[in-house]
């Protein structure tokens, strides 16, 4: 038997994946489940973006390779968009398009990080950031922080943290899995301080269009000349246009940065997929805006359904988030008063007991808290909370 990898045995399963696996498995045998563990909107992408990759496919015009880096009128549609919506000005060699957020963060720390690098990052975090960093031979540092501070890190925070092997501080704001969104103050005062201590910023802003209460969209990059300079961000279109399945994500950083993660693209995927390259042009124009804002909208009133029946729930506690799709409960009381050691262990009973399905917080790097996504409808959401609420009720 082929061995594998040593650097590929050593990473996790991704346990948002592995969770819906088991979600669906017990679906094929019949149970009725409900699945609150994925992390990717219900709806559809906009018409309009289906019908521009149609008209695509049609013209011939996703036949061939493109450039590494995308398109050049979907890169200079990036820009537009940037522009428009935070003020960032950057030129189309600023940017790269991917095959997902996800890949353009795998780029970026396989073109940045060296080994034994470090790589800052407030828990809690996502869950492929720690591997993907693994992947690249670095060390990923968490930094600890409060659920009561609504999980956000500071700068004397961040002092406790920094090394003279310190070079990157990575940022996701609004986060997953805490729905976290820093204000335009806040990130300014924390990127003025990786600016002055020479750390370069990876700023991944894939829910940066989710946000409510009256909380900002802020691209970290447009802070500041300074910043801008020493920031790389990430973002895409699985989330606010609810395009998981075309897998476009895209980089915007220094032209240096660009070029070299260029250089790798042109050794691993050659360049996204065309199709999605033009669904992207269209999706990232106006003729969107009202699709985008009318999903945001469901993602407001489901989450102002679905927090407070959570806070109901005996020994469960959580925040309103201001931004992303979900909720990141605090239910440390509740196991201990129904006698579970892990939030794993309570997850899976969870599941197997009262068909609902969402992620521990260890796969986040937190321990007593559990993930619910709420990118489904309000009676599916308010069942939920019922079997929840009544699972607890019955393991007191
Ligand atoms: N970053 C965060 C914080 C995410 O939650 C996700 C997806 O769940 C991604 C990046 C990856 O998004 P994409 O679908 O564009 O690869």
């Amino acid at each position: 038997m082929v061995k594998i990898a040593e650097r590929v045995q050593k990473i996790m399963p991704s346990g948002t994946l592995g969770m819906a696996q088991k979600a669906k498995e017990l679906q094929s045998m019949g149970r009725d489940i409900i699945s609150l563990s994925l992390g990717e909107p219900d709806f559809s992408a906009p018409e309009n973006v289906t019908a521009a990759a149609i008209k695509a496919i049609n013209q011939r015009q996703c036949d061939h390779y493109t450039m590494a880096s995308g398109l050049p009128e979907l890169r200079q549609a990036i820009c537009d968009y940037h522009l428009k919506k935070d003020g960032l000005q950057v030129e189309p060699n600023n940017v790269a398009v991917y095959t997902g957020a996800k890949f353009a963060l795998f780029t970026a720390f396989q073109t940045l990080v060296e080994a034994g690098d470090e790589v800052l990052i407030p828990a809690p975090y996502w869950v492929s950031y720690t591997e993907q960093i693994a992947l690249a031979q670095g060390k990923a540092v968490i930094i600890e922080t409060e659920f009561e501070q609504e999980f956000k890190v500071t700068v004397d925070l961040l002092e406790q943290y920094i090394t003279d092997k310190t070079k990157i501080l990575l940022l996701t704001s609004p986060s997953n899995p805490t729905g976290t969104t820093y204000s335009r103050q806040e990130l300014t005062a924390i990127a003025e301080w990786a600016v002055e201590k020479g750390i370069f910023i990876i700023s991944d802003e894939i829910y940066y269009e989710l946000v409510y209460d009256g909380a900002e969209s802020v691209c970290v990059a447009s802070l500041s000349e300074e910043i801008k300079a020493q920031t790389l961000v990430i973002n895409g279109l699985s989330k606010s246009c609810a395009m998981t399945g075309w897998r476009m994500g895209y980089a915007i950083g220094p032209a240096v940065v660009i070029q070299a993660m260029n250089k790798l693209t042109a050794h691993t995927t050659s360049n996204p997929t065309v199709v999605s390259q033009y669904a992207a042009i269209e999706a990232l124009s106006d003729r969107t805006l009202a699709s985008k804002q009318q999903m945001k909208q469901l993602f407001e009133k489901r989450i102002g359904l679905f927090e407070p029946l959570m806070n109901q729930i005996p020994g469960f506690k959580c925040h309103k988030p201001k931004g992303a799709f979900y909720l990141f409960v605090n239910i440390s009381q509740a196991m201990n008063d129904c006698n579970y050691q892990t939030a794993s262990e309570f997850c899976l009973d969870l599941l197997e007991e009262a068909g609902v399905a969402c992620v521990s917080g260890d796969n986040f790097g937190v321990e007593g808290f559990i993930r619910l996504s709420c990118a489904t409808n309000e009676q599916v959401l308010t069942e939920a909370a019922r079997r929840m609420h009544q699972f607890v009720l019955s393991k007191k």
